[in-house]
């Protein structure tokens, strides 16, 4: 989640937010001014219902972040890094560096967010008491909304579906009582998605009967816990497989290099059609200058290739090409999915020695072997 704008840092935390955050901003403040607030509490100016569903959007977003915050305190005092969170369309998202390693850490993580909106809940309907609605009719209205609305949260993600924190409570409990992680990890997305489909259906149903913006909230919530269910549940399972491994653990250390003087046709002939990879890496003076692709080649007019070399058609090498041998495997993988590459990386040591190759392929069939071995 790399498309955050960066916003400021909190005890140590990268706070971010995605784009999509704008869009949901708009339609909380908005919501909040043109129904909730002339609704609940008539008789202000329209002015004064917008500046009341500004501040109140802002302070909900607050909210969500004081939430997320505590998941990541407890995280890093478990020893679970978290460096970024991201703050977007349904709230935030704390990315974990690595997956729990026992239920009562998953627990703890999971719960402490939910207990920080009950907290916030308690702080805010506290404070309505303190200042009265007779007396302070706007504060009053906004602190009454923020105590309901971290209610809500508190329910919301107490949701027993993974990735909702109510989710990762039922997956640890389920791994505390079997000792089985990735089937309790299964059932709980599989219970999410169950309820994501049951919000799609439900919202389908009150936007054709009359409740079109309550049932238009209900599907976007549904297919948000849906897509995040899928990834959420692939993310656990690539990084169980690859968690502790290293790029010179996992790669391919006899590397087919081809020489940069050599003419396409002989490429074509002693290369792509003996080796069948799609890309090479090319070495001049034993050092690698470059990667051949097969796409490359292809786009050469055949009765070229006698003539033109391989060092002319090669791609130039750049840091994004390739690998280090003590680079993290998971970091690997992001680093191959998240560029438009050749899926074939050389893996060069300190000194830019090739000493290995690693490709997207291989990396995929580590993952579904380990995860077939886990099962
Ligand atoms: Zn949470």
């Amino acid at each position: 989640m790399a498309r955050g704008i960066k916003l400021f840092k909190v005890l140590g935390i990268q706070i971010s937010i995605d784009w999509t955050w704008f869009i949901v901003f708009v339609l909380f403040a908005w919501s909040l001014s043109a129904g909730y607030f002339p609704f609940r509490h008539p008789g202000f100016t329209p002015g004064t219902y917008l500046a009341m569903g500004v501040v109140s959007a802002l302070l909900l977003f607050a909210c969500v972040l004081v939430h997320e915050l505590f998941h990541s305190y407890t995280s890093n005092r478990l020893g679970l890094e978290i460096r970024e969170i991201t703050l977007f369309i349904f709230g935030g998202v704390a990315e974990l560096t690595k997956e729990p390693d026992d239920p009562a850490t998953e627990f703890k993580i999971a719960v402490a967010g939910p207990l920080a909106s009950g907290l916030l809940a308690l702080v805010f309907w506290l404070l309505s008491a303190l200042f009265t609605g007779e007396a302070y009719p706007v504060v009053n209205a906004i602190l009454s909304y923020l105590a309901l609305i971290n209610i809500v949260l508190l329910v919301f993600n107490m949701i027993p579906g993974f990735p909702l924190d109510g989710g990762r409570v039922l997956r640890a409990a389920w791994w505390a009582r079997t000792g089985d992680v990735d089937r309790a990890t299964r059932v709980a997305s599989l219970i999410g998605k169950g309820f994501a489909v049951f919000l799609i259906l439900s919202g389908f149903l009150q936007m054709f009967t009359g409740n079109f913006t309550g049932g238009l909230w209900s599907v976007l919530i549904g297919v948000f816990i849906q897509q995040a269910a899928e990834s959420g549940y692939r993310q656990v399972v690539i990084k169980r497989a690859l968690e502790g491994l290293k790029v010179k653990d996992i790669m391919s250390k006899d590397v087919v290099t081809v020489p940069e003087d050599k003419r396409i046709s002989e490429a074509v002939d002693d290369y792509f059609i003996k080796y069948h990879h799609a890309t090479f890496p090319v070495t001049s003076n034993s050092h690698v200058s470059g990667l051949l692709t097969l796409n490359k080649v292809r786009n050469i007019d055949k009765s070229e290739w006698e003539r033109k070399s391989v060092g002319e058609v090669m791609e130039p090498l750049g840091p994004k090409d390739t690998l280090s041998p003590d680079d993290d495997a998971i970091e690997a993988l992001r680093k191959m999915a998240s560029e438009d590459n050749s899926g074939r990386f050389p893996v060069l040591d300190k000194g830019g020695k090739l000493v290995g190759i690693l490709s997207r392929t291989d990396i995929m069939k580590l993952i579904e072997f380990r995860a077939g071995l886990q099962k």
